[in-house]
This record gives C-alpha cells, sequence and structure tokens, in this order.
C-alpha cells in the first residue's frame, strides 16, 4: 500500500517518494510553501512539518517568534496567508 502525497492527497509510488518531515511527498510536490522552490531532501528546511527553502526559512522562523507563540497557545491555525489552499489552481497536464 502506497502513502498518500502530503501536499497534493494522490498516492505517492517509491519511485517519486519523498520522505520528509514524517510525511510523504511527490518529488514535485516537496517544495518551498512560500516561493514554491523546487526542495530536496538535502536544501530543505522543515518547520511545522511543512518544507520551506533555505532563503525563506529564516524569515519564516524570525516572523513565528513572540507574536506567533502566543497564537499558538490560544490557537492551533497558522496565520491566515500563510496556509495555502491544497489544490493549486493550475497544474501542468500531460
Ligand atoms: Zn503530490
Ligand atoms: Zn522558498
Amino acid at each position: 500500500m502506497n502513502p498518500q502525497c502530503a501536499r497534493c492527497g494522490k498516492v505517492v509510488y517509491p519511485t517519486e517518494k519523498v520522505n520528509c518531515l514524517d510525511k510523504y511527498w511527490h518529488k514535485g510536490c516537496f517544495h518551498c510553501e512560500v516561493c514554491k522552490m523546487a526542495l530536496n531532501m538535502n536544501n530543505y528546511k522543515g518547520y511545522e512539518k511543512k518544507p520551506y527553502c533555505n532563503a525563506l526559512a529564516p524569515l519564516v522562523l524570525a516572523e513565528t517568534t513572540p507574536e506567533m507563540l502566543e497564537l499558538k497557545q490560544g490557537s492551533k491555525e497558522l496565520r491566515p496567508g500563510m496556509e495555502s489552499p491544497p489544490r493549486p489552481s493550475h497544474r501542468y497536464s500531460p
């Protein structure tokens, strides 16, 4: 049985599987949450179980310092705007 992609929810086959952040991803789905840059096991930065690129991870982390900690105590939600909808608006179809 194959796991589902954490990004798109479709089945991930072993040939395209990336196992990171306790989840499985398609190679193509494993990209930065913010800028969508393609990532791999060697260059991603994980935060809140989501992958970020080297350039943006420090910003994401910086923004989550005091205010975010307060927010987190009251709510499990990440700040709005960071959470993008799971399905992309357009995709390349074969
Ligand atoms: Zn996927
Ligand atoms: Zn990025």
